[in-house]
């Protein structure tokens, strides 16, 4: 396929990207601002098969499925279209090289850090390609696949590899005449379903941590954007892991990924995606073998901005928080709390922000919202915009499609919204700003955990107190303070009630690839 190289300089100055961007950029502890070169031209797509052993197959049906760029409506290519009998091959697979003896469960830790760490080392090399990639099939902003999400899988990735050969047992002062001690060992086989808003990092996440523990995986991209998860897949057999530790089977989410989470040789399944297929992933996993099941799920996440907060700050933070990647982000700030004696000037700065938003095909340069990801999100979100208007929120800007070519949605925000409309209840994952008023304290906190979510929160205040009170109230994974969407892969990330179960990255999300053994040996006398 043709892509045109994108219009002007060739490289674009960090500085032109939003402050949420530097934020990400600063968390990613980069020194220096590095430039953005131009997408790659005339890329070919070389991987559309399904990866089972370190070799790429064909389907068992033989069907493929369309694989679209949202910027242009038009098919990129074809991939094959995995189903449950390509995902028992890959269990087969991913057994079989989970085997006790085999290469990979024989290999010291720090080996397995070691190809972890090389993986890391070729994504850096083909980082152009996959920074490309990602923002033709995923709608990704060129320069904020480049900057952030490439760089952010490469940390990610670093991160785990030093984890591997650091995972611990204790010993411990049991009773009796014994001597004990914990093992954290692998899992076993995991299936792992992933999302299409951040492709890419999705796979790291999923995969580094199984990796470096030592489990083996079959990993589904979503439907929409298998395209960087197959590049990867020739990058892991570049790097060296043995045929069958990573395999990976494109197909739909009610084939092949319910073929995954009711599988019997399966023993995990970690998910990303919504809510509604969070529960089924955990139904099916209870109905067939009681996998071990991790979720990280959908939110309706509030951002508080008290009037004593940096107004500057908390617009800019607000804006990016609900509007970056389309809005296309589990942890969307999409409930905005304003402190009533600023609401008018918030709203105010808020529509201008939004209004400076540029839209177009996201391998240009200069461009900072790209498209939705398909027809289905862009319908459904356009219905959202509509609810708003017909609910009486004012329409403060946007409020339609951008466009006729492409799934672009205006930069919309609403202002005067209560917290019983469905724009302020339901997920969006649009470009659409809520801004809800607030009087005190007390009522804000009591308002913003009256949601059956609990993924993220953000709080604006330069007062100590403040912030301290109200994060601790808080029903989320994740509290901001004074700042938004800030992520790095030492902490754990997860989501209260209905945003999911378990942790990933950090320490904690190391550990959800383990399961605990407990050894207690009998020795002839206790010494002391
Ligand atoms: P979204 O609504 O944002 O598209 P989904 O939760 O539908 O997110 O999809 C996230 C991932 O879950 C995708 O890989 C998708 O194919 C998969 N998926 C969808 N439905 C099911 C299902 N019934 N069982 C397992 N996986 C599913």
């Amino acid at each position: 396929m043709q892509i045109k190289r994108s219009k002007g300089s060739s490289r674009t100055k960090l500085l032109s990207l939003s402050s949420v961007f530097q934020e990400l950029k600063t968390a990613m502890s980069s020194p220096s601002q590095p430039e953005v070169p131009a997408p790659l031209d005339n890329l070919e797509i070389q991987y559309t098969k399904i990866f089972i052993n370190n070799e790429w197959h064909d389907s068992v049906s033989g069907k493929k499925f369309p694989v679209i760029n949202p910027a242009t409506e038009e098919v990129i290519c074809h991939v094959e279209e995995g189903d449950k009998a390509d995902v028992d091959k890959a269990v087969k697979a991913a057994r079989q090289a989970f085997q006790i003896g085999s290469p990979w469960r024989t290999m010291d830790a720090s080996e397995r850090g070691r190809l972890l760490f090389k993986l890391a080392d070729l994504i850096e090399r083909d980082h152009l390609l996959l920074a490309t990639l990602e923002a033709i099939n995923g709608g990704k902003v060129f320069a904020s696949s480049y900057l952030f999400d490439i760089a952010a899988c490469i940390k990610a990735l670093k991160y785990c590899a030093g984890w591997a050969d650091k995972v611990h047992g204790q010993t411990i002062p049991s009773d009796g005449d014994s001597f004990t001690y914990t093992r954290r060992e692998p899992i076993g086989v995991c299936g792992q379903i992933i999302p299409w808003n951040f492709p890419l990092l999705m796979f790291i996440w999923k995969i580094g941590p199984a990796l470096g523990c030592g489990n083996t995986v079959i990993v589904k991209p979503a439907e929409q954007t298998p395209l960087t998860a197959l590049y990867m897949a020739s990058l892991i057999k570049e790097a060296g892991f043995p045929p069958g530790v990573v395999n990976i089977v494109p197909g739909y989410g009610p084939t092949a990924g319910a073929a995954i989470s009711s599988h019997m040789d399966i023993d995990k399944v970690a998910f990303t995606g919504s809510t509604q297929v969070g529960k089924l992933i955990k139904e099916a996993a209870g109905k067939s073998n009681l996998k071990r099941v991790t979720l990280e799920l959908g939110g309706k996440s509030p951002c508080i901005v008290f009037a004593d907060a940096d107004l500057d700050t908390a617009v800019e933070f607000a804006h990016n928080g609900v509007f970056y990647h389309q809005g296309q982000c589990c942890v969307a700030a999409s409930r905005l709390f304003v402190e009533e004696s600023i609401y008018d000037e918030f709203v105010r700065r808020s529509v201008e922000r939004a209004k400076k938003c540029v839209l177009g095909n996201p391998l240009n340069t200069g461009i900072n919202q790209g498209p939705q990801i398909d027809k289905e999100q862009h319908e459904k979100i356009l219905d959202l915009i509509e609810s708003g208007k017909k609910e009486g929120a004012k329409l403060e800007c946007g409020g339609g499609r951008w466009g006729n070519k492409g799934y672009f949605v205006q930069p919309t925000v609403f202002s005067n919204v209560t917290d019983d409309m469905r724009i302020a209840k339901e997920e969006i994952f649009g470009p659409v700003q809520q801004i809800m008023k607030f009087k005190s304290l007390d009522d804000v906190i009591k308002r913003a955990n009256n949601t059956s979510y609990g993924l993220a929160a953000g709080v604006f205040t330069k007062d100590v107190d403040k912030a301290i009170t109200v994060s601790s109230a808080l029903q989320a994974g994740v509290v901001w303070v004074n700042c938004y969407m800030m992520l790095s892969p030492q902490c754990p990330f997860g989501g209260f009630k209905m945003s999911g179960n378990g942790r990933e990255l950090g320490e904690h999300g190391i550990y959800e690839y383990t399961e605990l053994k407990t050894v207690i040996m009998k020795i002839s006398q206790k010494n002391s």
